[in-house]
């Protein structure tokens, strides 16, 4: 068993499933689910709301929490705003981005994106009138660079790109992505869902306009996500909801609206996903350099199972990235992908099969659904090599 198993309730008690579907969703550790008891158990009040001091605690807890991620990004707490999760924080910019839209300006997004960065921006050009540019791959399957430069204008209102995407696990070059959107004045959006598991990223140096992510990918808990927007561009987006807890005063004319980051977060917040974020950053922080590290790990299990799975011969490899992150896809020959992994199912290893929510990827790459591996570093090498055995009798039976 390697050292990070027991962290995990299902992991160190033998589990029915050997799971490879991380890139979906993460595990949970115990320190995370005892952090979840914690905040439920002790304080559990509202925040910004009350005087009473378990308000205050949980309040405290809560900014805690906005502290810990600020910290985990490099960037400053008031450039933090909790969401549902990734696609709540593409919608977010995106829904405040069609009301500043001018004539003529277009949206840049890449063939990689998921539907959670595709479709809010494909729906607001619909809407507006403005031009949807997708930007391609070049051969190996990495961005295309030069039309992606071509793309950029300066009547592009913003890039919206991956970091990592969640079909070949190609990573983007967000240093360089950046630097061509600035030149040009523009914004850049990423996408963080994936990479935000396989890398520490260092948002000051990467200098992105905004990043988001989910919890739920780094051994947090679901409905809880980080959307970080500059100084500059936090001041200036529009709240996607609206209610409690976002405004100083209101009265029948008209609203005064707190300051971002409380004038984007309408309702009860999700306090308790906040918390479990935090304890899952400080479980990852404590871990990223541990026994091998947790980077250092994935990239390792991932390499072996790509290795495993270029032997067969009927069996294609998506693309061959530059780097390659988290996930592997593969479609088999004259097999469709579901039967692939239910067969896998059969044999206890859970991967996922079927578009991977990135139907213009897929169909750039000359499919329509692929199967994908994606370990974490809580996997065992022997994990990946009974999958890949079960691969070699699942092809025998297709
Ligand atoms: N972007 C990418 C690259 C993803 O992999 C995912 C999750 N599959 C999302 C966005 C959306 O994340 P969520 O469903 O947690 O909002």
């Amino acid at each position: 068993m390697n050292a990070y198993r027991r962290d995990f309730p299902y992991l160190s008690e033998k589990p029915p499933v050997v799971y490879l579907d991380n890139a979906a969703t993460s595990q949970v550790p115990y320190p995370v689910l005892d952090a979840v008891e914690h905040r439920v158990k002790a304080i559990n009040a509202n925040v910004h709301r009350g005087i009473h001091r378990m308000s205050e605690e949980s309040t405290a807890d809560y900014e805690r929490s906005r502290e810990a991620a600020a910290r985990y990004l490099n960037t400053d707490r008031d450039e933090i705003v909790f969401t549902s999760g990734a696609t709540h924080s593409i919608n977010l910019v995106a829904s405040s981005a069609a009301q500043d839209i001018k004539p003529g300006q277009k949206i840049v997004a890449t063939v990689m994106e998921h539907h959670s960065n595709f479709l809010p921006w494909q729906q607001l050009c619909g809407r507006t009138g403005a031009e949807f540019r997708v930007v391609g791959l070049d051969p190996n399957g990495d961005l295309d660079m030069t039309a992606l430069e071509e793309a950029l204008t300066e009547n592009t209102a913003i890039l919206a790109v991956t970091g990592c995407s969640n079909v070949t696990g190609a990573v983007s070059d967000l240093g360089r992505l950046c630097r061509l959107a600035h030149a040009k004045g523009v914004p850049i959006l990423v996408d963080g869902a994936q990479d935000i598991a396989h890398c520490h990223p260092d948002l000051r140096q990467i200098d992105c306009d905004y990043y988001c992510f989910s919890a739920h990918k780094i051994q947090g808990l679901t409905g809880t996500g980080v959307l970080y927007a500059k100084r500059e561009r936090m001041e200036a987006l529009h709240p996607l909801c609206y209610g409690g807890g976002t405004v100083k005063d209101v009265d029948l004319a008209g609203a005064r609206f707190e300051k971002a980051p409380s004038r984007l977060e309408a309702g009860t917040p999700n306090f308790v996903g906040a918390a479990a974020l935090r304890a899952a950053l400080d479980y990852r922080q404590a871990r990223e350099a541990g026994p091998e590290g947790i980077f250092a790990r994935e990239a390792a299990l991932l390499a072996r199972t790509e290795r495993g799975l270029r032997e067969f011969e009927r069996v294609r490899v998506l693309g061959s990235p530059k780097t390659r992150r988290g996930c592997i896809s593969f479609a088999v020959e004259g097999a469709h992908p579901y039967d692939v992994a239910a067969l896998l199912d059969q044999k206890g290893i859970a991967v996922r099969s079927g578009h991977h929510c990135a139907a213009p990827l897929l169909r750039a790459l000359g499919l329509d659904y692929a199967v994908r591996v994606s370990p974490a570093f809580y996997n065992d090498e022997d994990e990946i090599d009974r999958f890949l055995e079960a691969m070699e009798i699942v092809l025998k039976i297709i």
